[in-house]
């Protein structure tokens, strides 16, 4: 009974590609074949360029850094993050972790890793979105890892305001402050910090400061994208 449910939501609700907006075969899950092969890889760990690396040089220190994917505008990649983060389709973040995971799992380097630990979201926008998209990518590494998932110790006190300036919509963007609570937590761990996307870097480094302030913490990043 539940399977023929099921398949009369899917024909009254068919399942579309997160990448290109085709319908899925009954095979195929948030992503279709195509667009899968055709989105463009990062994946650091496989090749151990120091692209991502790299940005944080002389900035904060960091063991190993990885992305799973490259951002091009108009691209897969966007659709994907797009989707994930203003259309509710929150699957999208634990299907890149398991994906990312796998890998990394057969990875020395990033077996060293404790705990991961995810950039938080301001509780306001938390609520608003209605989770938070770096969740479900976090839990799935955790779990390829077989590491704890963390997201109790990070947390965002600050928040994102939107004012009107001279007759147009300006985003004031308050400074981000993050909190480190329960330190002990964290105190002698390799943190693998997780988010969804790269792009300068700012966030990462800010939170990464934050976890480094406590006794012996090393910090190792992995995202669900990078924007090169
Ligand atoms: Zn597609």
């Amino acid at each position: 009974m539940i399977k023929i449910l099921h398949s009369l939501l899917d024909i009254i609700f068919p399942k579309i590609c997160n990448g290109c907006d085709h319908t899925l075969s009954a095979h195929e899950k948030i992503m279709c074949t195509s667009c899968r092969h055709q989105v463009p890889m990062a994946g650091f760990h496989k090749t151990n360029a120091d692209t991502l690396k790299k940005i944080f040089y002389g900035r904060t220190d960091i063991e190993e850094a990885t992305a799973l994917l490259t951002f091009q505008k108009k691209g897969i990649t966007q659709k994907l993050l797009h989707n994930l983060k203003y259309k509710k389709q929150e699957e999208v973040s634990a299907f890149l972790g398991i994906w990312l995971g796998a890998e990394l799992a057969e990875i020395a380097a990033y077996k060293k890793a404790d705990m991961v630990i995810p950039v938080p979201l301001h509780k306001d926008k938390k609520r608003k979105r209605g989770y938070n998209q770096v969740s479900g990518f976090g839990k799935a590494l955790a779990a390829a890892l077989e590491i704890p998932y963390v997201d109790d110790v990070l947390i965002k006190v600050s928040k994102t305001d939107t004012q009107v300036f001279k007759g147009r919509l300006k985003r004031i963007q308050d400074p981000q402050v993050f909190m480190v609570s329960k330190a002990h937590l964290i105190e002698n761990m390799h943190i693998l910090l997780v988010d969804d996307i790269v792009t300068t870097g700012a966030t990462l480094e800010n939170c990464a400061e934050k976890l480094c302030q406590h006794e012996n913490v090393k910090i190792s990043i992995a995202t669900m994208a990078i924007s090169l």
